[in-house]
């Protein structure tokens, strides 16, 4: 069940996602987002050059706007790639791995 207060899925669950959609790109409308529940995720990999083979994958929810930004990888077949200029994904909310304390500027 998916509780209704803040953010609860950590960055494990959102690594699972990431490789849940990652292996199978054609299928992530069929993913459920592990934090919200819905099935509202998005997978883009983000791109520096033309033709490149790999991007930084990204995967997020629309429904909660919140998300994963990892590393450069190589984009899988059936994978979304977009120039990092005209990348059209919202602001939303990374999950921090547990070792990387949040920092904030403000
Ligand atoms: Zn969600």
């Amino acid at each position: 069940m998916v509780a209704k207060s803040a953010v609860s899925a950590t960055h494990a669950n959102w690594l699972d996602s990431f490789q849940a959609a990652y292996a199978s790109p054609g299928n992530v409308k069929a993913l459920k987002c592990p934090n919200c529940g819905r099935r509202a995720l998005q997978l883009r990999f983000v791109t520096y050059s033309a033709g490149a083979i790999e991007g930084h994958g990204v995967v997020w929810c629309d429904a909660c706007l919140t998300g994963l930004a990892g590393g450069p990888c190589t984009i899988p077949a059936g994978g979304v790639a977009v120039d990092h200029d005209e990348a059209d994904i919202p602001r939303f909310h990374i999950v921090p791995p547990p070792s990387r304390p949040i920092v904030s500027s403000n």
